[in-house]
């Protein structure tokens, strides 16, 4: 399965692995037409999902359904999320929002925002933190974010509470969430990768890190870093892990998918993030939006998870060169009371979604048979295990969105405002168990 990355060149959407009942694997992958022909021949049965058409789906002014933003299919465009959340911070709710223009300008020169919505850090007030946009093609996780805001304060001023299908948030509950909680949020992590997926290649994952000196012009694929590899967290995975391991990262830069940058943290993007986090050291909850596969999923992601041996996790040397695979000795170290805050946590955000329209999201732990390694979950719950004096931060992936869906990167508008309605739900239930659980004590001492 690793060869299909590492040998065929192709991308592959690693949450929609499944082991069949006789023994096979099935995964959703994708690439050029020239990538996924040879496939066959090496004895994989391909069978076509949906065929992309780049530049673009339809634009808005070509008639696409739904269409609420001036980007492709109605999506909000770079510019619309920045004038979308200006707007939150400049408006009647001013008092309990604040415009957090993050240090680092991106490749481009763009310049990357989160919205406090919140009274700002005070003892004992949980901060929360929610990413979008870290893959550029998963267009809808911006569009989430800013709905979750606006929904979120429109309540918040009208005294009001917010119905999401089944489920009913008290006007009470909305405002304890305001007054008695910070949450951060940053609906674009990744505006120049965003832009070049809405206006020209609707599957770029990657930022837009200019191609190595001496790189092939060719196709363009070797600009650019997968963010969600260039965190702190193992990054070095040629090190950290078995050489066999089916890990999910590349060191090569001209990867499509998965090049993990030249060293960790290395990209604007990234740092911004860190920042974020080192910067209010009140967050202690963060959820990182992505698409798709209908998944929360919490830490590890590196390997399977144990609660026996605190010595054997991602801290200890001794074990480089054997992580990553499973069913053998190296599992990730996880206390097990953070364990069942995570799946607490979790489980909560799955009720709410669900009640939405009935859809259940999934709960598990990131490592499903393919490890990976310098991703946002892992890296911000990892931070207070490097550094005691760190925060903990108890930290998701949610892969919204279903795989049967015809467009999952890019749902037509229609099914994305459900979509926008269900993680909406899940947000503000996550955020009410976070407010319950509070910050969370150190991790214990064993
Ligand atoms: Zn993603």
């Amino acid at each position: 399965m690793a060869d299909l990355v590492r040998v065929h060149g192709v991308g592959i959407v690693r949450q929609t692995l499944r082991r069949l009942p006789d023994g096979r694997y099935t995964v959703q992958a994708f690439g050029e037409p020239a990538d996924l022909a040879p496939l066959a021949g090496a004895g994989y049965a391909v069978e076509t999902v949906e065929e992309v058409a780049p530049p673009g789906l339809g634009t808005a002014e070509g008639g696409a359904p739904g269409g609420r933003g001036p980007g492709p299919a109605g999506y909000m465009d770079v510019e619309e999320v920045d004038r979308r959340l200006a707007a939150l911070a400049a408006g009647p709710d001013g008092a309990v929002t604040e415009l957090i223009e993050l240090p680092r300008p991106t490749w481009e020169g763009r310049t990357c925002r989160a919205l406090r919505i919140g009274r700002g850090p005070a003892p004992g007030r949980p901060g929360v933190c929610v990413l979008g946009g870290v893959h550029a093609r998963e267009w809808g996780s911006a569009d989430i974010v800013v709905g979750f805001a606006e929904r979120l304060l429109a309540a918040w001023r009208g005294k009001r509470g917010i119905t999401v299908g089944r489920r009913r948030f008290t006007a009470t509950q909305v405002l304890r969430l305001v007054e008695e909680a910070n949450v951060y949020l940053v609906p674009q992590v990744n505006p120049d990768g965003r832009h070049h997926s809405l206006t020209v290649d609707p599957m770029w994952r990657k930022n837009r890190r200019p191609a190595p000196r001496g790189a092939a012009a060719g196709d363009g694929t070797c600009v650019g870093v997968d963010l969600n590899r260039n965190f702190d967290f193992l990054w070095d995975f040629t090190a950290h892990f078995d050489p066999d391991a089916p890990v999910a990262c590349s060191a090569e830069p001209c990867h499509p998918e998965v090049y993990v940058g030249p060293e960790a943290a290395s990209e604007p993007e990234v740092a911004n993030v860190v920042w974020l986090l080192d910067r209010y050291s009140d967050i202690a909850y963060l959820v990182d939006l992505h698409s798709y596969g209908e998944l929360i999923m919490y830490s590890w992601g590196d390997d399977e998870n144990q609660s026996r041996r605190p010595t054997m996790a991602f801290t200890n040397a001794d074990w480089d060169g054997r992580r990553g695979r499973p069913d053998d000795d190296y599992r990730e170290y996880i206390g097990a009371a953070d364990r069942r805050l995570l799946v607490r946590l979790a489980t909560k955000m799955q009720a709410a979604v669900s009640a939405a329209r009935g859809r259940t999201y999934r709960v598990q732990q990131s490592m499903n048979l393919y490890p990976t390694a310098g991703t946002s979950d892992d890296y911000a719950f990892s931070r207070h295990l490097v550094d005691p004096s760190r925060t903990k931060v108890l930290a998701f992936t949610v892969e919204w969105g279903a795989e049967d869906n015809p467009t999952p990167f890019h749902p037509p508008y229609d099914e994305m405002v459900r979509i926008i309605a269900e993680v909406t739900s899940g947000l503000l239930a996550f955020c009410g168990e976070a407010l319950r659980i509070g910050v969370p004590d150190p991790p214990p001492q064993e």
